[in-house]
């Protein structure tokens, strides 16, 4: 029997006139680098999303199903985007900037892109590919910059402002189905070509309302999300939907995203929230260190994207901004789990070690972990596998054009449609997740398992480090030992000795034949487009005789 309650379709539209409507006061704040932020509320990105979609459909010529892409910093206008392209029934496909060119070129090529929205800031990035993008059919220009490069384009070129400016501020939505495209993003591509997620506004717009739960984000219209993670990064974690729903008031850095500015702006915009990945906030707190400001409108902080080092929750907790660590990939939307203690933890000295863990997954997230031999592990906090997830707001396959079948590669999804995360680790009998490591950079040595974020996460607990990185070198006798390159900080004289036995003392208990005797000081960690530490660069420059 079916049920007899309505059949209304979950879709991006709907977030979109909710959130300008109910919380039309709200505010989106642009940050410019000098002078007063730009400042919009709700209802005027609502105005402009309609205008602009008006534009899409009207001027250029997008219809259903059609991928506008964008190449876009944290802003307002990006935010307009998030909402008219999906909403009017096209499909929005956010670029990574941070990817190297070719990379881009196959994504966009790929996707078969026909419309790119870009800021004038980033054209130096985009016209020199243009010769190899044949499907792009128009380039709509927002924001500062030299629009010069883009002469001899064989795409049309537009001006944001002057497309948008005229038309109509309301859009008749269409009722689509909530199964439909909304957006896409491909994964950065750490191995073999990249791979497109495509999705859904029912997706979307259920993952919206679980960044929205207490146990997850938990932000209200009283709140500022100072959003840095990247707009092109799994949709900014979900922010800009979620914030649509609740009236919490975004405030996006832009291209300002060094630790100066962001200090500037935590000080000057006094956002309650923010959230991005750890290496951005180490920047943060070296910058807090060496210049104090007042950050103390800040009090939660969300960081995920990879392991929350233990030295950086601690800091931040002194400087009174609480860290909530969560879990995610771009296969889930991202929002896989989030580190709120239980109950019966908060107050007691077993807080932190809760909050330390990726955390629990929310009641549409079905966890199992997986043994080597294919064997479902118990959730007893101690048997290792990999993490293999299910839900309505997770990937079941990857982008494959069109028309064609989507992919479903045997080590990405199971027989029976899980999704594989790549991740290995444990999971408690009251559902807390403890990763170890990615499966690719567990350090394999003679027949045991050496995890290279507990080594960093050690490494880092040391005063004299601002950095590390543990990766897997080969090794005659172990088949694989640990490299730990490490990052000293401004005037520590530290050396490879002092830290071996950092990591055997009491303060770390790292077991004798885990610890490193391969060490490398560098003066950066090489870094992924999404800010997480490279160790693909890392094991290549070791194998290149680039490392000692
Ligand atoms: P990429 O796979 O290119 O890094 P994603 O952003 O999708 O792009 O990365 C997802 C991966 O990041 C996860 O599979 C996991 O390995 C790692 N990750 C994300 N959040 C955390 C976290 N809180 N702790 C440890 N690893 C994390």
């Amino acid at each position: 029997m079916l049920s007899t309650m309505q059949d209304v379709p979950l879709l991006i539209s709907r977030i979109l006139t909710h959130g300008s409507r109910v919380h039309g006061t709200s505010q989106v704040t642009t940050w410019t680098g000098e002078g007063e932020p730009h400042r919009r509320s709700f209802a005027g990105i609502g105005e402009r999303a309609a205008q602009l979609a008006h534009a899409l459909r009207d001027e250029l010529g997008v219809t259903d199903n059609d991928r506008v892409a964008t190449l876009m910093w944290n802003n307002a206008e990006h935010v307009e985007a998030y909402f008219a392209i999906p909403s009017m029934g096209a499909v929005l496909h956010t670029l990574n900037l941070r990817l190297p060119p070719e990379q881009l070129v196959w994504i966009v090529n790929h996707a078969a892109d026909k419309v790119v929205v870009v800021n004038g800031s980033l054209l130096p990035l985009l016209a020199p590919l243009l010769d190899k993008l044949p499907t792009l059919e128009h380039i709509v220009v927002s924001g500062p910059g030299d629009r010069s490069v883009l002469a001899g384009a064989s795409a049309r070129v537009h001006e944001y402002e002057e497309l948008i400016a005229d038309r109509p501020r309301t859009y008749d939505w269409p009722e689509l189905d909530e199964r439909t495209a909304a957006s896409m993003c491909y994964t950065s591509g750490t191995t073999g070509d990249p791979k497109g997620v495509v999705y859904s506004h029912r997706s979307i717009y259920l993952h919206s309302m679980q960044v929205n739960m207490t146990q997850s984000m938990g932000l209200t219209d009283q709140d500022t999300s100072l959003v840095v993670v990247p707009q092109f990064h799994v949709n900014a974690w979900g922010l800009p939907h979620a914030t649509f729903m609740t009236g919490v008031n975004l405030l996006m850095p832009d291209r300002f995203l060094q630790p100066a500015p962001l200090a500037e702006m935590i000080e000057g915009e006094k956002p309650t929230h923010a959230a991005a990945v750890p290496t951005i906030w180490q920047g943060l707190l070296a910058e807090l260190t060496a210049k104090p400001r007042d950050v103390s409108s800040l009090v939660q902080v969300t960081i995920g994207g990879s392991a929350c080092p233990p030295s950086l929750m601690k800091a931040f907790d002194e400087l009174g901004m609480r860290v909530c660590h969560a879990w995610g990939m771009t296969e889930t939307s991202p929002l896989g789990t989030v580190a709120r203690p239980p109950a019966h933890a908060v107050g007691t000295e077993d807080e932190f070690a809760y909050r330390l863990t990726q955390g629990r997954f929310p009641a549409s997230v079905e966890a199992r972990l997986t043994g080597p031999g294919g064997e479902r592990l118990p959730w007893d906090g101690e048997s290792a596998g990999e993490l293999e997830v299910r839900g309505p707001w997770i990937a079941g396959a990857y982008y494959n054009g069109p028309d064609a079948e989507p992919l479903r590669p045997a080590d990405k999804f199971s027989e029976d449609g899980w999704l594989k995360t790549g991740d290995v680790g444990t999971i408690s009998a009251d559902g807390f997740l403890t990763l170890t490591d990615r499966a690719k950079d567990v350090i394999k040595s003679g027949g045991e398992w050496i995890s290279s974020v507990e080594l960093e996460n050690a490494l880092m607990s040391h005063p004299d480090v601002a950095e590390a990185a543990v990766v897997a070198v080969p090794d005659e006798k172990w088949g694989e030992r640990p490299l730990a390159t490490v990052v000293l900080k401004e005037g520590s004289t530290a050396d490879f000795e002092t830290l071996r036995a950092f990591l055997a003392s009491d303060a770390c208990r790292i077991a004798k034949w885990q610890l490193p005797e391969r060490w490398s000081i560098v003066e950066a960690v090489p870094k992924t487009s999404v800010g997480k530490f490279d160790k693909k660069v890392l094991r290549r420059r070791y194998a290149e005789g680039d490392l000692d």
